[in-house]
């Protein structure tokens, strides 16, 4: 189980100015379970497994890349599953593909207020959910808990730990990036591009990470106006980055953590001779032709 996965691709992109970077594409880890949520899963679902649970239970708005691979993840390793999604509005309307995808998995969708999921998290709605699911193994919003940590921590390999002098990646509860900080070595410099505001993201990292490890930083600085909002500047920006070389960028995470970090670059923020990882998460399942 979780055993066997694609070997991970590394795409080395040129830029015009001699800076190269190089994409590290754990979107391929999986068909389906893509990215980051591959090695958010992995260890929760051996947990799942281990103590019994036939069930596996979460989180997420209408576009969850997390709810689309916990339902494929469901299906291929034998739980059923249960979506709480956010937005009780939406039990009434067609689904989106994401949503329908996941259903057609097996996912038993239950739609819930945006109030009550703001409390989903309070021990009195989880017990609530436990004791009406006792057989389900419950997973935090987006996926975010130690053992997702833990997963996380292998997307970096001793080969990424000695080649590469700056990691960057998207940043959505700071899980993925939590890993990434605990498998780094002392010498490398990590960047997170927070895909939300609020100044929540540092403290939050810092919980998950190792306390002498200071080579981190999470840029909350919001150049397009919040979580899952963009414009058409963003998107001809992903347009031109697929065209120009082939590598495909969504508007929530990849998107912006791309363009932030080509800021970065020409702003001179980034020496020159940096051997730059890009972590490409995924997220694309919500962006491609169905
Ligand atoms: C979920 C997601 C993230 C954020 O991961 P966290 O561990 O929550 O920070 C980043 N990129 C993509 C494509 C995602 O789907």
């Amino acid at each position: 189980m979780f055993t066997q996965y694609l070997p991970t691709n590394y795409q080395h992109i040129a830029l015009v100015d001699g800076i190269g970077i190089t994409i590290k594409r754990i979107d391929q880890v999986h068909p389906y379970i893509s990215g980051n949520k591959w090695y958010k899963l992995k260890y929760n679902l051996l947990e799942a497994k281990r103590l019994g649970y036939t069930h596996l239970l979460s989180f997420g708005g209408a576009y969850s890349n997390h709810i689309y691979a916990l339902a494929h993840a469901a299906k291929e390793y034998g739980f059923a599953c249960i979506g709480i999604i956010r937005g009780e509005e939406l039990a009434d309307k067609p689904l989106n593909p994401t949503l329908t995808k996941a259903q057609e998995l097996g996912m038993d969708l239950q739609f819930i207020s945006r109030q009550e999921y703001r409390s989903k998290h309070t021990p009195e709605f989880m017990s609530k959910l436990q004791t009406h699911y006792p057989s389900a193994y419950i997973i935090p919003e987006g996926g975010t808990n130690a053992l997702a940590i833990k997963g996380c921590k292998e997307i970096l390999s001793k080969h990424d730990q000695n080649n590469y002098d700056v990691i960057v990646c998207a940043v959505g509860t700071g899980g993925t990036f939590s890993g990434l900080i605990n498998a780094s070595s002392e010498q490398q410099k990590l960047l997170g591009f927070a895909a939300l505001k609020g100044d929540f993201l540092t403290a939050e990292v810092q919980k998950w990470t190792d306390k002498d490890k200071q080579n981190w930083t999470i840029y909350e600085d919001d150049m397009f106006a919040g979580y899952g909002k963009f414009n058409d500047k963003l998107l001809n920006f992903i347009a031109n980055i697929k065209a120009q070389y082939d590598l495909p960028l969504e508007p929530i995470y990849t998107g912006k953590a791309f363009y932030r970090l080509l800021a970065m670059i020409e702003q001179g923020k980034i020496a020159a001779d940096s051997q730059i990882l890009f972590i490409h998460t995924g997220g694309l399942q919500a962006f491609l032709p169905y």
